[in-house]
């Protein structure tokens, strides 16, 4: 993948060298149950809650990740005792703020395409903890997009968990990562949720939350649809891609996690559907293309 190492956007937020909050770790070694709790209703019940936040990684797949809260605990390791820093760009400063406008250019143009209006979305980069307009962001719940605020919230140390737990190296699969989040947004200026509500898709492997997701993926294929000819996707690049969604599929997670699966508990598809959702986002690059709400099959 090619990008502009210096690129700056004038939409992400570094939080990364704030100061731990302060506060909120009062229970002790609760790790990140605090805000599971507040997110599982929403991963169990519906997709409907506008203020809730919506994840890259089901439920299961955050516990696989996480292996009980690790991370939250390393990174607030790492801060107490290196301590408040000044907010550096650095390399995944630029690169963040490059797939976030490339992303959001192609956001633009299909929607001045389609004759609609598209409406920025911010990316706030983290270390640990923050807060946000659906309640405290943590790591351990992995990148996430709050429709609330309409920001992505994303600390880079899943980056890392991508590659050196889930076999997903390559800065196009982290590209993928973001992207599916800004297809978030979309849903959220389209008003997907809504119409989602009215469609009255139920839970589970064919519910509301999974095709909701899939067509997250969708969007990302569409943004990667042009990136070859803007000299962005080199060869090899998409396949990055491809494999972290293979990774992060539900089946995948909870056979990791429990060693079985449980449909009825599926919130972001199988490894898969979210390959299959990628791709035809990629290859068609167009909205129709994107329909996980009416699509009969996912
Ligand atoms: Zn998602």
């Amino acid at each position: 993948m090619r990008w502009d190492e210096d690129h700056d956007s004038n939409d992400v937020d570094d939080r990364r060298g704030d100061s731990p909050l302060s506060g909120l770790s009062g229970g002790g070694g609760g790790g990140g149950f605090w805000f599971l709790l507040q997110v599982l209703p929403w991963l169990v019940q519906s997709p409907m809650g506008l203020m809730l936040a919506v994840g890259f990684v089901g439920f299961v797949g955050i516990r696989a990740l996480v292996g009980g809260g690790a991370p939250a605990h390393e990174a607030r390791h790492q801060q107490a005792s290196h301590g408040p820093q000044s907010a550096t760009k650095d390399a995944s400063y630029h690169f963040v703020s490059f797939v976030l406008d490339d992303a959001q250019a192609t956001w633009q143009r299909v929607f001045d395409e389609n004759g609609l209006r598209y409406r920025r979305s911010r990316l706030v980069m983290y270390a640990g903890r923050t807060r946000t307009g659906c309640g405290l962001g943590e790591a351990a719940m992995g990148p996430f997009y709050c429709p609330g605020d309409e920001r992505t919230y994303l600390d880079v140390s899943f980056f890392r968990e991508l590659e050196q737990r889930f076999g997903a190296p390559g800065k196009f699969a982290q590209a993928y990562v973001i992207a599916h989040e800004i297809g978030h947004h979309v849903q959220k200026v389209l008003g997907t949720n809504e119409k989602l509500g009215r469609f009255g898709h139920k839970e589970g492997a064919e519910g509301g939350s999974v095709r909701l997701e899939l067509q997250a993926d969708c969007y990302a294929g569409m943004w990667a649809h042009g990136t070859q000819a803007r000299g962005v996707l080199e060869p090899g690049d998409f396949e990055t891609a491809i494999k972290a969604a293979q990774a992060i599929g539900d089946d995948a997670l909870q056979r990791r996690a429990q060693g079985y699966t449980v449909p009825e508990s599926f919130t972001h598809g199988t490894s898969e559907q979210r390959i299959r959702w990628l791709t035809r986002g990629y290859e068609k690059g167009t909205l129709d293309a994107c329909d996980t709400i009416h699509a009969r099959e996912l």
